[in-house]
């Protein structure tokens, strides 16, 4: 028998106009077109839990239940979202001179990527809500998330992703039971045939932001590490920005804390992304509220290669209002990136973990981020996902070998 929480939830509302939309009921974009955004009563939270309360259960994502959708404690949908550790890089901080770096590690959580926040807590509402067939266009991370949650939850999913898709993430999700198909077009060619099932076919659409609980999955993010940290925050977040789903959730997370009275301060927020599909940097540093469609988007770090958010105007909200900035770095010092945190600190970064190590270090050297600032990067997913370069040592066991060499 699970436990079941009180239920805090007290509107739902349009994260442009404010609009208050239904609770209980599914919706997919808010009726203007904007994401949709959850508000809790927080002066009620404050009142009925306390930190203490939180050292009793499970290191989970799903321990702030008073701050989480779901009504009922029989629709979570779980594989286990263990906490993810802080892990330090002392021997860069040395070398850079600059204050701690520690890496929030993503990459341990179920399906290998911290889209499983987001999908667990999105299809437990799926669930809630009586959902039967989930369909969503993808990278990558974000269809095999979906597959494992849906086919846990006893619901059908239909995964679209682009032709170039890496086998490693279309396998998976066909192996946690999910239908996938290539289409030979890019994601939002894939977007359009699931906006169209929708109608056809009756699918849940599950784009990214097109419905309003994977951002409250992402949000957990915010409230663990702020945990972690003892109910503290880090000076700067370094977050790899594709969607931008985790960077407007972990903001999110911040304001209710802060306004709960459990944190005193809040993170300067950094949107990092790949010079080759940058639009949120454009629309940064054009002083933009929206970003523009980024053509001809190319990058190693496939996570964050979307060149065009609907949720846009969110993310340049959190980096404005937090007094952070965005960045882009190239592919050549991702690759860079994963190869010297590799070699220096023993941790296996994703290319999009790489990026936010790459982004660290140019902002640092030009002073956006201070020597005595801590910095939290994410590694967002399990760098054992990604191409490595070919290893090319051999030796030969019936010639001579100079062992002092090896
Ligand atoms: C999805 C993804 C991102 C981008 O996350 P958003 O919250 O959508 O911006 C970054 N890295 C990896 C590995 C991803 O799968």
């Amino acid at each position: 028998m699970v436990a079941q929480f009180p239920y805090f939830v007290s509107a739902l509302e349009c994260g442009m106009t404010g609009e208050p939309l239904p609770v209980g009921e599914l919706h997919n974009l808010s009726p203007k077109g904007y994401p949709i955004l959850v508000r809790y009563d927080l002066p009620a939270v404050a009142k009925a839990v306390t930190k203490g309360m939180l050292k009793d259960r499970p290191q989970d994502m799903w321990r702030f239940r008073e701050l989480l959708p779901v009504e009922r404690s029989e629709n979570v949908v779980s594989l286990g979202e263990t906490w993810t550790p802080l892990v330090p890089l002392p021997a860069l901080q040395k070398k850079l001179g600059g204050g701690e770096i520690l890496v929030k590690d993503e990459g341990r959580l179920p399906t290998g990527s911290f889209k499983t926040r987001g999908l667990a807590m999105a299809v437990s509402m799926a669930k809630e809500l009586g959902v039967r067939k989930i369909a969503m266009p993808t990278n990558g991370n974000a269809g095999a998330a979906l597959a494992a949650y849906a086919t846990r939850a006893g619901i059908e999913s239909i995964v679209l992703c682009p032709d170039d898709t890496p086998v490693v993430n279309i396998a998976e999700t066909a192996l946690q039971g999910a239908r996938v198909y290539r289409v030979n077009g890019l994601i939002n060619d894939c977007g359009k045939i699931c906006g169209t099932g929708k109608v056809e076919g009756g699918w849940f659409d599950f784009s990214t932001l097109k419905e309003p609980y994977r951002i409250e999955g992402k949000k957990t993010m915010g409230l663990e590490l702020a945990e972690q940290l003892g109910w503290d925050v880090p000076d700067v977040i370094l977050y790899p920005t594709g969607g931008g789903t985790g960077l407007i959730g972990m903001w999110k997370a911040f304001n209710e804390l802060e306004a709960m009275g459990w944190i005193k301060r809040k993170p300067r927020m950094v949107a990092v992304q790949a010079t080759g599909c940058m639009p949120i940097v454009k629309a940064y540093e054009s002083n933009a509220r929206h970003a523009e469609l980024f053509e001809n988007a190319r990058t190693v770090a496939a996570g964050i290669r979307v060149p065009v958010a609907i949720g846009d105007f969110l993310i340049l909200d959190a980096v404005r209002d937090s007094g952070g900035f965005a960045i882009a770095v190239d592919d050549d010092a991702i690759d860079a990136a994963r190869t010297e945190v590799g070699h220096r600190e023993g941790l296996l970064l994703c290319p999009e973990g790489a990026a936010t190590y790459a982004a660290y270090v140019k902002a640092l050297g030009d002073g956006r981020i201070a020597k005595d600032e801590r910095a939290m990067l994410f590694n967002c997913a399990t760098g054992l996902k990604y191409p490595m370069p070919e290893p090319t040592a051999r030796l030969n066991k019936d010639a001579p070998i100079d062992y002092a060499a090896l």
